[in-house]
């Protein structure tokens, strides 16, 4: 307990990807532990962890809407620019900080500068703490029996429902009766220019997002009381609305994986949602940590592939192609409805996700990198841990992958999910009358039937740009020269 003889104590909280107040270890602590807490929050573009493109637009109403809840808590957000480094030192400085807080980072070049500051701090005598506030468990914490990290999913997520959380989640905090920093000092978030302005290519997000940690809690509890009913059977079409939509809330930490896993376990109790739709839910959360095991035991994952002899493949980086994929423009409609509804609204549908990867990679035969930085740019919830395991995933160069030779074809996934066309006449607006009979191979309609459906093959919308058949006999063989390496 404090007495009046003892040096006040000022802790700068350092928000990052854990734009929340509930279950918010690191903020719970610095409101328990001192007199005064600095939340701060600094934009450095130049980090690895930096949102690009979509990623911005996301932050930007992020961080007003945790502004905002700070701000009725009677805890003024900081917000500062530049480097990370040399900012934070700065802002110790500035308000003779006696502590640092914050939760942890799982991106290589982040986890180098945490450590650099936290020896650079406890070098000046500031404490740091830093806590679990991103992941149900840290990577090092699931383990297999010979002391291991998991490389394979299944019994990753066994091990992890034996364990369970290490902790439980820490309550919302209340007004504060803390002595409080003015924000002053802090920077305008407009004057960041995240948002884009000419073109604004985001005018579809605001339609389908609401960020911050208010709609995140919303959304799950919507979810779990009802909305997720068709979990299990429906999740791999992306026709209707089945998953939970939680991914760019998670990505910037307004909700934590602890409390979508409390309340869903609260759910399956009170009987609004049943087993098998939440462990099933809970095992696709369970992937996010897997990817960050991943990332954290290989910091390489991003650029190189886990399977070294993925090393030789012989990618075709042909520019016009990839091109034609980013602007879903392949004549391929499942692949050209995922690739607009990701530049319309920031996100794709998980299994087009996957068919549009495989397109990518195995059809057009462009590195997975190329595939890996325009989802970076695009998504609204791209993450490292997610973007690159899933890319090394579908590539099948990374641990616990598909196999290579699973090749998607575009048209029978097209036909499987989204069987009566319905997700392709949403995005590709061109294909709109086309019979569902037609609808994900239109060049194999009678000319009638494209005539009455209003299309020209390429004219208003492109002829395939390459036979599936002859890619995937291609990219099997290319395989072939690599496999026994
Ligand atoms: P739900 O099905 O409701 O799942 C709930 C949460 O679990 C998700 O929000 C997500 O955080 C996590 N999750 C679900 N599926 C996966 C998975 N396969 N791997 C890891 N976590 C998962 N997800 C990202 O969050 N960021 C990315 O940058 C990303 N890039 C991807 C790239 C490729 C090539 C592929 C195939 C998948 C990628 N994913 C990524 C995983 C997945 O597609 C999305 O997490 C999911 O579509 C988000 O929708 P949802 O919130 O409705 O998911």
């Amino acid at each position: 307990m404090r007495t009046d003889n003892m040096a006040k104590s000022t802790t700068i909280l350092w928000f990052r990807r854990d734009l929340r107040v509930t279950d918010n270890p690191a903020l719970h602590a610095a409101l328990a532990q001192s007199d005064q807490v600095i939340p701060v929050f600094i934009y450095d573009d130049a980090a690895q962890t930096a949102p690009s493109g979509a990623g911005r637009w996301w932050l930007h109403h992020s961080l007003a809407a945790l502004k905002e809840t700070l701000a009725r808590l009677g805890l003024p957000l900081m917000l500062r620019r530049g480097d990370e480094k040399t900012v934070l030192t700065a802002l110790t400085e500035e308000y003779g900080a006696t502590a640092c807080y914050w939760n942890r980072r799982y991106e290589p070049t982040a986890i180098e500068t945490d450590k650099t500051l936290k020896a650079e701090m406890l070098s000046r005598d500031i404490r740091v703490e830093s806590f679990n506030g991103n992941l149900i468990r840290e990577p090092w914490e699931v383990k297999t029996g010979a002391g291991n990290h998991y490389r394979v999913f299944t019994p990753f997520w066994r091990a992890l429902q034996k364990i369970g959380p290490a902790r439980t989640q820490a309550p919302a905090p209340n007004s504060q009766p803390l002595e409080q920093c003015s924000d002053r000092d802090s920077d305008d978030i407009e004057n960041w220019n995240l948002l884009p302005k000419q073109p604004n290519w985001a005018v579809g997000f605001a339609k389908e997002w609401n960020p911050g940690e208010d709609a995140a809690l919303a959304k799950l509890d919507a979810f779990l009381d009802g909305g997720a009913d068709r979990y299990a059977d429906g999740r791999d079409r992306p026709d209707i609305e089945a998953t939970s939509r939680l991914s760019p809330h998670l990505a910037f930490g307004e909700i934590s994986p602890l409390t979508i896993w409390e309340r869903t376990h609260a759910a399956i109790a009170a009987g609004t949602v049943d087993e098998t739709n939440a462990f099933k839910f809970l095992s696709q959360i369970a992937w996010r940590d897997f990817s960050y095991n991943l990332l954290f035991h290989h910091p390489q994952l991003p650029n190189t592939p886990l399977k070294p002899e993925f090393e030789d493949y012989p990618w075709q980086d042909n520019e016009e192609r990839i091109n034609a994929w980013q602007s879903g423009q392949t004549g391929y409609p499942i692949v050209d409805a995922g690739m607009r509804q990701l530049w319309k609204t920031g996100w794709m549908h998980n299994r087009v996700r996957m068919v549009v990867a495989s397109f990518l990679i195995k059809d057009i035969g462009a590195h997975w990198r190329n595939g890996l930085a325009w989802f970076e740019d695009t998504l609204v919830d791209a993450d490292l841990a997610n973007n690159c395991a899933s890319w090394q995933w579908v590539a099948g160069s990374g641990a616990d992958a598909a196999p290579f030779f699973r090749i998607f074809n575009p048209v029978t996934q097209g036909e499987k999910f989204d069987p009566e066309g319905t997700y392709v006449r949403e995005f590709v607006p061109e294909l709109g009358d086309m019979p569902k009979k037609y609808i994900h191979a239109p060049w194999t309609a009678p000319d009638e039937i494209l005539a009455e459906a209003g299309v020209t093959l390429g004219e208003n919308y492109p002829k395939p740009m390459l036979d599936h058949k002859a890619a995937r006999d291609f990219a099997l063989a290319a395989y072939k020269t690599i496999r026994n390496k």
